[in-house]
Formats: structure tokens, sequence, C-alpha cells
């Protein structure tokens, strides 16, 4: 998998000492439409480490594997793809085995999945069976995008290992709690009954992040916050004592914020007048929305933040100042719903890294009552704003995937022995 030459498989002994052999581990599975992320997570002691991450990219065209270890540091001397022609279930059963290279066989204890869509009767994580797979399939239609991907993996690694407990995290599980009519769009009854209903996205990154506030800010925890998710995908969320009551992404994670590739909010109209006087069909359409909108479409240039930040042309400045612009929006609407705010968030790649953005989104909005500390925004400091500001700013890495491990590992103790 490993670009196209065909390096020697790495022998047992040259892996061992790279990680404890003896030491059970958690493997976290992130499947998106093109690449399969991943994370190992060593247990015992007091917690989870996280032994080597990486990612199987190139899914579909030609699949190549990167990974990291313990340190950060890049693993050379990858698996090997033979040919380019592999289908998620080969995929997996290769990372199984450089996994069990690495860690000892019979080592990996779990595996913990992101699936996208739990539907409404998901809150919380969930240990999967055959049952439960059926009725994640029953909801492809309303994720046909992201849904089957996050399945595919699923499907293999019970096929190779049917004994393994595998569990579920659901990015739309943590806004369960959003209150009933924040969840319901202006659509015929019969629609809302039939799913049609705001489920909102993120959600994992949001639970972690609602995880560790209290370290940071015991008020905001317990108070209003706003997070700014703001990566390649990109959304907002309000906490109100730590739990989500209003998020910027609805149906689909296509609406809210302004992404690398997605339009976020648009009107409906616009989408009518695509069929009836561009002539577009279904399928053009949904690629356009997924794939052709968002910095890309506005810029012309890239989807790329770092690309637009560094263009000096009309149009990438356009893109990052509209980018602005509807997170300014939402934060607004978002402090509505929680009826005021103490603390806003930055996380994601954006927001961990572009300093220039969070600064514009907090000028724009000194209004809510942030008072910027620009320099500490400037030198990347956790707080951002100044002792003295109504509403504390803070920047914080978010962790999906050590999200799902806890998960993982909360549902394997909770497994009576016979099952393990
Ligand atoms: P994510 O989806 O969380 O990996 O975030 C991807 C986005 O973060 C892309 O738009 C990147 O351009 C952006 N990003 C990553 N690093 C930086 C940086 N140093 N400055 C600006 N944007 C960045």
């Amino acid at each position: 998998m490993s670009g196209s030459g065909a390096p020697p498989r790495q022998d047992r002994s040259e892996l061992a000492h790279k990680a404890d052999p003896s030491q059970d581990v958690v493997l976290v599975v992130n499947a998106g439409s093109s690449s399969i992320k991943f994370a190992v997570y060593g247990v015992g002691g007091d917690g989870l480490d996280r032994l080597t991450h990486g990612e199987i990219d190139g899914i579909g065209t030609l699949p190549r594997f990167h990974a990291r270890d313990a340190s950060g540091a890049e693993i050379t001397g990858l698996p090997w793809a033979k040919d380019s022609n592999f289908s998620v279930h080969k995929l997996i059963e290769a990372l199984i085995e450089w996994i069990e290279q690495r860690c000892g066989r019979g080592r990996i204890m779990a595996a913990g999945h992101r699936v996208v869509l739990g539907g409404l009767e998901h809150t919380a994580p969930v240990l999967i069976n055959a049952g439960l797979l059926e009725r994640l399939r029953e909801l492809i239609p309303l994720a046909p995008m992201h849904q089957p991907r996050n399945l595919e993996p699923i499907e293999a690694l019970a096929k190779l290992n049917p004994k393994m407990p595998q569990v579920a995290c659901f990015d739309t599980a943590f806004h369960r709690t959003i209150p009933e009519i924040a969840q319901l769009y202006g659509l015929p009854r019969k629609l809302t009954e039939a799913g049609a209903r705001r489920y909102g996205f993120h959600g994992l990154s949001y639970e972690y992040i609602a995880s560790v506030l209290p370290r940071f800010d015991e008020r905001a925890a317990g108070g209003r916050t706003a997070v700014a998710h703001l990566g390649n995908g990109a959304s907002m969320c309000a906490l109100v004592g730590g739990r989500s009551v209003a998020t910027t992404m609805g149906f689909s994670p296509l609406s809210g914020l302004l992404m690398g590739t997605r339009p976020g909010e648009i009107d409906p109209g616009l989408l009518l007048w695509l069929m009836q006087a561009k002539g577009m069909a279904v399928e053009a359409i949904e690629a356009m929305l997924y794939h052709e909108c968002g910095l890309k479409g506005v810029s012309g240039i890239s989807s790329d933040m770092r690309d637009l930040l560094a263009s000096d042309d009309a149009h990438a400045r356009q893109a990052v100042d509209l980018f602005i612009y509807r997170i300014c929006w939402e934060l607004g609407s978002l402090a509505a719903a929680a009826e005021g705010l103490d603390a806003l968030i930055f996380t994601a790649g954006i927001g961990e890294n572009a300093s220039s953005v969070r600064e514009a989104v907090c000028r724009q909005s000194a209004w809510l009552g942030i008072e910027l500390d620009a320099a500490a925004n400037a030198r990347g400091e956790q707080r951002i704003s100044t002792i003295a500001s109504p509403v504390s700013v803070w920047v914080i890495p978010t962790d999906e995937e050590r999200m799902i491990a806890i998960h993982t590992l909360a549902i394997l103790k909770e497994l009576p022995k016979t099952i393990l």
C-alpha cells in the first residue's frame, strides 16, 4: 500500500521492540469516502496510550498506507499492496495483520468505529451485533455518501474475526439532547416522521471538548459554550452544561458553515433552480454540493485554508471572508439558542492553527462580549481572550479517536467475560 514499489515486509522481531507485545490494544477506525483513518491504543495502567495511528488513503484508486508511532514519527517499511484493486475487506485484513505484527497476535481486544448516523434511537455508543448492523444499513438512504463507507470496515472485521467486540460511536448521538423544537424542520409532519430532521454531526469532537472543558474553564463547562469545529468539514455547537442544545449541521453534513468543498447553508429554492432551469441531474447536484462548493468553489483555487491564506488572489480573500462571516453569523444564532455565551472554543485544523481566522472571528463578534488577546492568539496559546473578557476564548485540540477508544473500552468493561 505504500507507493508503487515493493518494500519487503518487516519481520516480527523488527517490529516487536516498538510496542509492548503483551499489551492489549483497542483499534479505532474512522472510515471516510476514500480513506480509512485508524489508531491503536494500548490498554492498561491508568488510561489509554496511543501506540500508533495512521491512514490508508487513495481507496478506489491507489491505496497508500501511512502510519506514525507513539512519538509522532513516521513509520517506514509499511505493508505493501500488490495491486491497486483492493477491496476495503482486503485493506482491513492487511491493517489487522500489520497491527498484530506490531502489537502481538490476538491482542486487539475490540474495535471502535465512527459511524455517521445512528438515527434517533441511539443516544450513546453501542455494541455491534447483526441486528444493529441491519438497522444501520436501513439508515443508508439518509446518509448515502457516508454511512456505507462507515459500515464496510465493520463488516470486514466481523468476517475476519467474528468474536471480536465492535462498538459503533455515532456522530449524531451527542446531539440527541437538542430540544425537540430545535430538531424540527418546517416540513409536513409525515416527512418529519420519515426521518427528515436535524441530526447534527461532529458529535464525537464536541463530546471530547465537553469532556476536557472543565480542565480549562469550570465556569464555561457548567455554563454556555459555543464550540467551533473548523476543519475541512466544519460545524459549530452550543453546549449548555456540557450538553448539546443546538448545532449548525442538520439533516446532512452539508448545511451550516461554509466548508472546504461543501456550501453550508443555501436556499432550497436554489436546488429547484438547478434542476428546473439548469437541467442538472440529482447525481450532478450531489457531486457539486459535496465536492465543488465551499472554499474551493468560492475561491476557484483550493479547499485548503493554508493555500487561501497564502494567496493574494481576490477570490481567495473573499472565500476566507465568507468563511469568517458565516462563523460569526452562526455564533450569534448559537448564543440565541443557548440564551447567552460564557465561552467560545476553537478546534480542528483551521480552528487550532489559523490564528488570523480566529482573530477575525473574535473581532467581528466583539458585540457578544469577546475581548481578544491578540498577542496570546498570535503565539498560539490556549487562552486567547483577555482575563477581563466576559466571554473566555480557548483553543483546544480535538481528539475524536480517543473519544471512540474511551467509549469502546467502557462498553468492553460492561461485557460478560464469556463474550470476551
Ligand atoms: P481537519 O479537517 O481538521 O484536518 O482540518 C483541515 C483544514 O485545516 C484544512 O483547510 C487545512 O488547510 C487547515 N489547516 C491545517 N493547518 C493549518 C494552518 N497551519 N493554518 C491554516 N489552516 C490550517
